[in-house]
């Protein structure tokens, strides 16, 4: 999933992007608002992180014009503990929720998670494909009964071939969505990939669930049951 952090204070946004970077998010910074607003209004983000005083166009400005423009991508405002009508203002402007600083990343990815599904219409933290279950918050995967560990960039792969059960993936929007840059032919980090999830997922199993659509891409199968 994408994530684009708009923070000033350099510590702060580095903390932020290391741990969810870590928790096999794609993460974009930038430092000042008018930055901000320009990324968030030309390329496709599933969650923005926004602190509230920003050089440039403020966090307040730049929800009420997101908002203003029928733009409804989550956003969770960064704020300061003394800054209650700011967080009040924001929610009322169309922030989905706010975080007082400092705080502990395991809870911005618990509420970033909750966010990106409530606005993707999933009420479950679990995505299913026949017998294989990926809980998104506690980051457990199961196919049947056997557990199987992903390193975070699989993870993140497995998770957006299975948002879209039975769509054909093409390798060109999985190195975007993935690995967060544009798509060099000569590349085969999508198949190694794709090889090393087959391994782990697929390699026992009578049924198979990731495909491979020559010349196309991937998808996850989606098993009759
Ligand atoms: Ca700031």
């Amino acid at each position: 999933m994408h994530v684009l952090v708009v923070e000033d204070e350099k510590k702060t946004a580095n903390f932020i992007a290391k741990g969810l970077k870590e928790q096999g998010f794609v993460v974009d910074v930038v430092n000042n608002g008018d930055e901000g607003y320009h990324l968030a209004t030309t390329e496709p983000f599933d969650a923005i992180i926004l602190d509230i005083m920003l050089p440039g166009r403020d966090g307040l400005s730049i929800v009420r014009n997101l908002r203003e423009r029928h733009n409804h991508v989550p956003v969770i405002l960064l704020t300061a503990r003394s800054e209650l009508n700011e967080r009040v203002e924001g929610l009322n402007l169309g922030a989905d929720d706010y975080l007082t600083k400092p705080f502990y990343i395991e809870e911005l990815t618990a509420r970033l998670h909750s966010l990106i599904r409530r606005s993707a219409g999933e009420s479950s933290n679990l995505l299913r494909a026949g017998d294989l279950r990926v809980d998104l918050v506690t980051r457990e995967i199961k196919r049947g009964d056997r557990e199987i560990t992903l390193s975070p960039r699989e993870f993140s792969l497995l998770e957006y071939l299975m948002r879209s059960p039975g769509r054909v993936l093409t390798r060109t929007q999985i190195c975007e969505h993935v690995w967060n840059y544009h798509f060099d032919p000569d590349t085969n980090v999508v198949g190694v990939y794709i090889q090393r999830l087959r391994a782990k997922i697929d390699a026992d199993e009578e049924v198979k669930l990731i495909e491979t659509v020559r010349g196309v891409g991937y998808r996850i199968k989606e098993p009759k049951s």
